[in-house]
């Protein structure tokens, strides 16, 4: 087996997740995003740290992704962000998943699936503020929330919206949709409707808007220890859970004037160690890293040099070193003197969103609580 392989250190999630519950007090619920196998970090071990940490809600992108959750035994209420096909209504129904639905076809399909059943089908009707990606208008929703409010096979468990800039230091659009919502669920309201929770803040809306809490937020990145972007106030030291190791393979001295790597693209200026590491793009660890990363060795960092290859990557341990084959160096993760997620995103021009969700299934993930060692 490789040694190449993630730790995924529980105690910062739930340390990230307690600060989530102390900024929005005990009385908003919080629904923790597990999507894409929990941002790459494993889907059913957060859901279990959840669990424990307090969360009311998992929130999937995917009936599969819910599925697999209530087959783990996972009994905290789910919510399906996106959207289901017809043909997945049923399952979503019988596995007592929320959905989201944002137009008439899409509840019939749920009213048609929870008759089928026997199963009232807990609806949250998706309101399109400004994200342009699914949701009703604005003016549909009284209409779509009544009709799921008196239909005898659904239950209007919630409505909610979400923002595209709530990270962004400007807080001109997303003030407008948290007005054009408060006053959509207004109108729910006085057409008779009335929807149990309300939603809209994603990390970004957490931080910086404390109007746009309503009865539950959706908190995502800032669970995995990374604030959305370097815009939004930090009122707490967040911490990240996922950490990238390798092991060192190979040391070699090489000659001023030898070559690293495919296409040759590093030169070494002097005599020098270098260290071969068992990870490369294949393991997640961007290519657009070569010449340009750094990694932590036994509390030291030392630069990427030459091309990242697909399984394997070098470091320049300069002309003295005292690294040894078996040495693990880390790519990223929690450790403050090495690199982070957002470091090897802002080399790769993305966000740590994609790093993490990056992170192929043949990286061994290994948890670092013994409560979870059932995994
Ligand atoms: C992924 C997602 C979130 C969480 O977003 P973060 O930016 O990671 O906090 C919240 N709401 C919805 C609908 C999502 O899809």
């Amino acid at each position: 087996m490789r040694n190449t392989c993630v730790t995924i250190h529980i105690s910062n999630f739930l340390h990230n997740l307690g600060e989530i519950r102390r900024i929005v007090g005990p009385r908003v619920k919080i629904s923790a995003a597990l999507k894409a196998n929990a941002y790459g970090h494993g889907a059913l071990v957060m859901a279990r740290a959840a669990e424990k940490g307090g969360a009311d809600f998992l929130g999937v992108a995917s009936p599969a992704e819910g599925a697999e959750l209530r087959g783990g035994g996972i009994r905290l209420p789910i919510l399906l962000y996106g959207l289901a096909l017809p043909e997945e209504a049923k399952i979503v129904t019988e596995n007592d998943i929320s959905a989201s639905v944002a137009d008439e076809e899409g509840l019939a399909v749920f009213e048609q699936a929870a008759a089928a059943c026997g199963k009232k089908a807990r609806l949250h009707l998706k309101i399109d503020t400004g994200m342009g990606r699914i949701g009703c208008t604005p003016q549909d929703a009284p209409g779509l929330a009544r009709r799921i409010a008196f239909s005898s096979h659904l239950v209007l468990e919630g409505v909610f919206t979400h923002f595209p800039s709530s990270d962004e230091s400007s807080p001109v659009f997303t003030e407008n949709q948290i007005g054009v919502f408060s006053a959509a669920v207004d109108a729910i309201r006085k057409n008779g409707a009335d929807p149990e929770i309300v939603h809209a803040s994603n990390s970004g809306g957490i931080l910086q808007y404390p109007a746009a809490r309503f009865s539950m937020v959706r908190p995502g990145i800032i669970l995995y220890g990374y604030y959305p972007s370097q815009d939004v106030p930090r009122p707490f030291t967040a911490k990240p859970v996922m950490e990238l190791k390798a092991p060192v393979l190979f040391v070699k001295k090489i000659a001023a004037g030898t070559t690293v790597s495919y296409g040759r693209g590093w030169t070494a200026p002097r005599e020098t160690c270098i260290a071969t590491l068992g990870a490369g793009y294949a393991d997640g660890y961007p290519r657009l890293l070569s010449n340009k990363g750094r990694v932590l060795i036994n509390g030291t960092c030392y630069p990427v040099v030459g091309r990242v290859t697909m399984d394997q990557t070098m470091v320049d341990l300069g002309p003295q070193s005292h690294v040894r084959r078996g040495d693990q160096a880390v790519l990223f993760g929690p450790d403050p003197s090495g690199p982070d997620a957002w470091e090897i995103a802002d080399i790769a021009g993305t966000i740590p969103y994609e790093i993490t969700c990056g992170i192929p299934l043949r990286v061994r993930r290994s948890i670092r609580e013994a409560d979870f060692c059932a995994e």
